[in-house]
């Protein structure tokens, strides 16, 4: 592994651990010739997922840039980064459990909502915002209604399972 700070090729491992969700493994360096300190992480190579942007092009699903997305969500929040990359981990997972290899950026963008909702309602809504582009004040209460409404939903599912017959239908439009 080369040394990002001076591209020296030998490093040795600090320390080893899985990532929470066990999908991988980070490792910290320390390079032989700075001694500087980097980090790496060692994961199973899957078939690649290609993402369909709004306007059609396709590109390879970008790991890191959708961590990157949720960490700026999470800005100034309490949520620890080992939880974001575990968010991360959990959403490449059951990206590449789907049958399909292609997946609609909205799609994703629809995921990671509902992977970010039971975390914070702030990540929730600047993720909200930047998925689906946000044109003003009335974008960001309509993303709130919506999250309040899915989690109601989500009572009404609990609710449903202890008596069938009972639960209303409770639609979202989007
Ligand atoms: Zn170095």
């Amino acid at each position: 592994m080369r040394c990002p700070f001076c591209e020296h090729t030998e490093s040795r491992v600090l320390e080893s651990r899985s990532t929470e969700s066990g999908q991988s493994v980070r490792r910290r360096r320390q390079c032989l010739n700075c001694q500087r300190r980097f980090t790496t992480y060692e994961r199973i190579e899957f078939v690649p997922i290609i993402a369909i942007k709004r306007d059609g092009k396709r590109e390879s699903f970008d790991r890191s840039k959708l961590l990157r997305g949720i960490v700026r969500a999470c800005e100034k929040t309490a949520i620890a980064p080992e939880r974001l990359e575990a968010i991360v981990d959990d959403i490449e997972l059951r990206l590449h459990q789907r049958p399909k290899r292609e997946i609609h950026t909205s799609e994703i963008g629809e995921i990671v909502l509902d992977s970010l909702k039971d975390l914070s309602e702030v990540a929730y809504v600047r993720f909200a915002s930047v998925y689906q582009q946000f044109q003003g004040v009335r974008d960001f209460v309509e993303a709130l209604d919506r999250l309040r409404e899915s989690r109601l939903e989500d009572n009404f599912e609990e609710q449903r399972q202890e008596s069938p017959e009972s639960a209303p239908n409770c639609a979202i439009s989007s």
